[in-house]
């Protein structure tokens, strides 16, 4: 899996982060290092608590860059060749001075990094449509300067989807991607509302919508591609990893980038979820293929790059030669 060509189009920044590094800039700043998530049976709160606790790792831009270097590095192992890194510069304002400083900071970092690298801004569904808009406007300041896209994380159980119209058209008008999280504890009703009010592009998981026909068929029309982090469902009882509908939303038709999330919480790198897929879901070379290149299809990539890529991913789908994992005896990677 790490041979074939893709791109990484869902990584949270603390998310990004090697254990060994928590560990170390735990250790620099004095502050304890969070348990591991629960295997199965978890809550958000779980999980927000522990990436929250992770995060205050991060204090100074160098901190920053060293992060989103590693990050890069691993992605790059596992043969990413284009890199989306989404960060909500609210969470680290108060340490790098402010929201434009942080955002500066990840920008420095994304630049420097080993493979080419776009930001995506994300606000948070927990927090005001007012905060989003005026993370749209930092945004689209830095359109055309690393900003790629705009979205909306953490738990979108929260707040009230049409009313974060207006910071996505802004979005929309500086010509970045529309990527809100949609679709992991709310039903197939948010992620229609997610493509019918905020345009989006891509959506965070929004697996919810393999339970609707109507929906599968409008992701297809609208071809709005789905983020599927195998790894980020069975903690919160969402999916076990045999459940996920991949199969499902692939048969209709829907886009499909598989990307990590958090591998730091989760555990599994970019190579190892496409090893889910083959493993687990029973997804053939042909099909793994698509992935990787619905993955850079649908990035914010430059379109020679894209191209690169899906030239790259094209021939490593006709190349005979043998691949170490899919002899019947080799061990599953993930
Ligand atoms: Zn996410």
């Amino acid at each position: 899996m790490r041979g074939l060509p893709k791109a990484q189009l869902h990584l949270h920044l603390t998310g990004a982060m090697r254990p060994a590094t928590l560990r170390d800039l735990a250790g620099r700043h004095g502050l304890a290092i969070p348990p591991p998530l629960p295997p199965a049976a978890g809550t958000w709160a779980d999980f927000q608590d522990r990436y929250d606790a992770a995060r205050q790792a991060i204090r100074t831009p160098a901190d920053v860059a060293r992060v989103i270097a590693e990050a890069a590095d691993d992605d790059a192992a596992d043969g990413c060749g284009w890199l989306e890194l989404q960060v909500d510069p609210t969470s680290y304002a108060a340490a790098l001075g402010g929201l434009a400083p942080a955002l500066e900071a990840v920008l420095a970092g994304a630049h420097a990094a080993a493979i080419p690298a776009g930001v995506v801004v994300a606000s948070s569904w927990t927090r005001s449509p007012e905060h989003a808009t005026t993370l749209a406007r930092l945004a689209a300041t830095y359109a055309g300067h690393g900003v790629v896209g705009f979205g909306l994380s953490n738990d979108e159980r929260h707040g009230n989807v049409a009313d974060f119209a207006p910071a996505f058209a802004i979005a929309a008008e500086a010509g970045l991607l529309g990527v809100p999280h949609s679709g992991f504890y709310t039903g197939a009703e948010h992620v229609r509302a997610c493509v019918e009010h905020l345009h989006a592009a891509r959506l965070g998981h929004g697996t919810a919508a393999a339970n609707d026909p109507a929906t599968r068929d409008l992701l297809a029309e609208r071809q709005v591609a789905l983020e599927i982090c195998p790894t980020s469902y069975p903690p919160f009882g969402v999916h076990e990893l045999t459940d996920i509908p991949l199969r499902t939303l692939l048969d209709a038709g829907v886009p499909v980038a598989v990307a990590t999330d958090d591998p730091l919480l989760f555990g599994v790198g970019l190579a190892g979820q496409y090893s889910i897929c083959r493993d687990v879901l029973g997804l053939t070379d042909a099909e793994l293929a698509g992935l990787a290149a619905a993955s850079i299809r649908h990035s914010a990539a430059p379109q020679p790059l894209k191209a690169e890529l899906l030239r790259r991913a094209e021939r490593w789908l006709t190349d005979e030669s043998p691949r170490p994992g899919t002899a019947p005896s080799a061990p599953a990677r993930c």
